[in-house]
């Protein structure tokens, strides 16, 4: 059901409680925390922007890694505070506590268009128990709550879902517009061919993605490690390559419901072997799907690399989750980069659905070539499953 959009509100001079995803990589340098990549933060801002300059009071929760419901200075937010006041030009206040008289006295002196950035939500352990009580306590602190949360959306916390019980309204967020635009409202009438491409480690995490994508797509590519596992499951093979050996049975219903449903499941037909995983090795390419003992696959071979292209350049829109090999590793790198680069010039709606396809594509230095990159992992992988988001259920319906 369609939900409310900030776009919609009403927030002149109204305290909007404003959750977003600020869980950044930060690596320590003489002992200050610098924030290595400021993607999240970025992807924040039109929110923050649209919010500030209709007149908002704008209070922004956040979590920041796992310091499993207790404060613990490592994963304090105040440098993302004072990251934020320099990229806005505008001063973050910042409030050590999350609930209760410290950020009430803040907010009760703030003015249209300030900020106050609370402290890591998760420093208490209600707030991933999505605990009642908790959800009311942050409530007191807005009259209105938008989440553009998009990479925590997956999960039913105490400031992704249970706040909106207790305000007047709930809306979402640009950032989470714009992914549920992508995700679910252009998928659910893809221009075709629809082609999907998925890789990465293992079957057993993509296998309802697999599945629920089946009844959507023309075309379904399948690469990475997770390819070896359907392999052996039709006897072929696989040598040392990382297979799941207990899910063959999994792997051959998808085969076969592949089959029922008339859908183009391309396997790949050769692969880039090595026997040692590690840059410099040694690598040779098989003639077709058979993994000799003691060789190990790492990439899709040059003839699927060809078949896999063929298959995107003639496609109306393309989703990508997942490598097709080990991509960190420059010397097994190379069928990733080479769908990559068949995506960027394709004429193709392309649509990277989060984890480390989103990685290698920003790697390569064509993520500005892509229709839209997925800002989140778990939380695509969920929407691709076709399951509705506990931060987006909550909100209020139009
Ligand atoms: P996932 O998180 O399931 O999307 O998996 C991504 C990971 O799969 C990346 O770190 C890749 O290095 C890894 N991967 C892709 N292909 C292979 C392969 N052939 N063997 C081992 N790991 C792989």
């Amino acid at each position: 059901m369609a939900k409310l959009s900030v776009r919609e509100l009403d927030v002149h001079g109204k305290r909007v409680l404003l959750r977003v995803d600020f869980n950044v990589p930060v690596e320590e340098k003489d002992g200050k925390q610098v924030i290595t990549d400021d993607t999240r933060i970025r992807e924040s801002l039109p929110t923050i922007n649209l919010l500030r300059e209709r007149g908002a009071k704008l209070i922004i929760m956040a979590h920041f890694g796992r310091p499993k419901g207790k404060p613990n200075p490592k994963y304090s937010l105040r440098a993302v505070a004072d990251y934020l006041h320099t990229i806005i030009n505008h001063p973050v206040a910042f409030s050590h506590d999350v609930i209760g008289a410290v950020p009430e006295e803040i907010i009760s002196h703030m003015k249209p268009g300030g900020v106050t950035l609370l402290e890591n939500v998760r420093f208490h352990a209600e707030e991933e128990a999505n605990d009642d009580g908790f959800s009311r306590e942050l409530a007191k602190l807005g009259d209105i709550y938008v989440n553009d949360a998009f990479g925590a959306a997956h999960r039913a916390h105490a400031s992704t879902a249970g706040v909106a019980k207790y305000v007047s309204q709930a809306a979402m967020g640009l950032l989470m517009e714009k992914e549920l635009k992508y995700l679910v409202d252009e998928l659910a009438n893809p221009a075709r061919p629809f082609v999907v491409i998925l890789g990465g480690a293992k079957v057993s995490t993509k296998i309802t993605v697999i599945k629920s994508l089946m009844e959507k797509a023309d075309t379904l590519l399948i690469g990475g490690a997770m390819a070896y596992t359907f392999s052996k499951a039709e006897g072929i093979e696989t040598g040392k390559s990382l297979v799941e050996s207990d899910k063959l049975d999994l792997a051959r219903e998808i085969l076969d419901l592949a089959k029922q449903k008339g859908v183009k499941f391309l396997l790949p037909v050769d692969a880039l072997i090595t026997q040692e995983f590690k840059a410099g090795a040694t690598t040779r390419t098989t003639s077709d799907r058979a993994i000799d003992e003691g060789w190990e696959g790492v990439d899709i071979g040059p003839k699927s690399i060809e078949i896999f292209k063929k298959e995107i350049e003639s496609a109306g829109t393309v989703l990508w989750n997942g490598p097709v090999g080990v991509f960190e590793i420059a010397d097994f790198a190379k069928g990733t980069r080479a769908l990559a680069e068949t995506i960027a010039q394709s004429k193709a709606k392309s649509i990277v659905g989060g984890g480390d396809s989103v990685t290698a594509v920003k790697q390569f230095g064509l993520a500005d070539k892509m229709t839209f990159i997925s800002t989140g992992g778990g939380a695509s992988l969920e929407l691709l499953e076709g399951r509705e988001l506990p931060g987006v259920a909550a909100l209020t319906s139009k």
